[in-house]
């Protein structure tokens, strides 16, 4: 099973709530891909080790043969290759490594060299656990999420530790999983990325609950109406706690710091269960 555990913003409490299901059931595989700024290791026994290295192929075009007749620039589809008077300039960011300039050149002017976008580690301590890491100045996150995602492990509980926000490398973090967590704050803020949030996974198809985090009953409220109004399940609140914020700039899990809260994962995973098993 795959249960990806996301939300609009930074700082929602994602990686609290990732750790909790982490650290209280068995048999369950980490898979870090907030792969800009990935923190799930702080919280683990041993850091992860090298495991692959993620590069994609960018076309190189040798300026001796280039007659800059420009079709290489009509052909590409992703605006990366721009026709300058006196060369082509290959925009790196935007290539996606299609191929189809290289093979189009009418003098073979285009060769093709590996970029390394990032990096997979992997640990196996208490937690079978992976994480992506991008190349500092790289804009393309999500191969390196995908690569992150190839780690899925058949018959266990694969924890996704999605990136923040609703970019391309999200939409890749939760292609395939079978249940999304929605982590969220009693906030103006929370309400709205929450909103932009449930769009998507509705367009995917993947059934989800909302944890509400930083939890203040009065604050509450309003995303409260709201996922009364969508008929969306609150799946658990975890209150507003200084202990919780020093455990975890610690890098002590809710669940180690507090160990009453196991419980309450554990029932959110029979929940989850409850409505994928029902899917099926
Ligand atoms: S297709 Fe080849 S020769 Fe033509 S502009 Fe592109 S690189 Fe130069
Ligand atoms: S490999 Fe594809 S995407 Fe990249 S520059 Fe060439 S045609 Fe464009």
């Amino acid at each position: 099973m795959q249960i990806a555990v996301a939300g609009g913003k930074g700082g929602a409490g994602k990686t609290t709530v990732a750790l909790g299901l982490v650290f209280s059931l068995p048999d369950v595989v980490l898979l870090d891909c907030d792969v800009d700024e990935p923190n799930c290791a702080l919280f683990l026994d041993r850091e992860p080790e090298p495991l692959t290295v993620v590069s994609k192929t960018i076309p190189r075009i040798n300026a001796d043969q280039c007659t800059l007749c420009g079709e290489c620039v009509k052909l590409c589809q992703f605006n990366a290759l721009l026709e300058l008077p006196a060369k082509i300039l290959v925009r790196e960011e935007f290539c996606h490594s299609c191929g189809l300039c290289s093979r189009a050149c009418p003098q073979e002017a285009i060769a093709e060299e590996k970029k390394r976008l990032g990096l997979v580690k992997s640990g196996r301590g208490e937690v079978e656990f992976y994480q992506g890491e991008l190349t500092v100045g790289q804009a393309r996150s999500s191969p390196v999420v995908k690569a992150v995602k190839e780690q899925v492990q058949a018959g266990a509980v694969n924890v996704i530790d999605a990136p923040p926000g609703c970019s391309c490398a999200v939409l890749t973090a939760l292609t395939g999983a079978d249940y999304c967590i929605l982590v969220t704050n009693p906030t103006p803020f929370g309400l709205s990325d929450l909103e932009k949030f449930l769009d998507i996974v509705e367009n995917l198809g993947i059934p989800y609950g909302v944890i509400i985090n930083q939890s203040e009953s009065e604050a509450d409220a309003r995303i409260e109406q709201f996922c009364t109004d969508r008929g969306v399940s609150v799946l658990a609140k975890i209150p507003y706690s200084e202990e919780i914020a020093q455990n975890y700039s610690r890098g002590v899990s809710i669940v180690e710091g507090q160990p009453e809260y196991r419980q309450q994962f554990r029932q959110i995973y029979s929940e989850i269960q409850t409505v994928t098993e029902g899917k099926k």
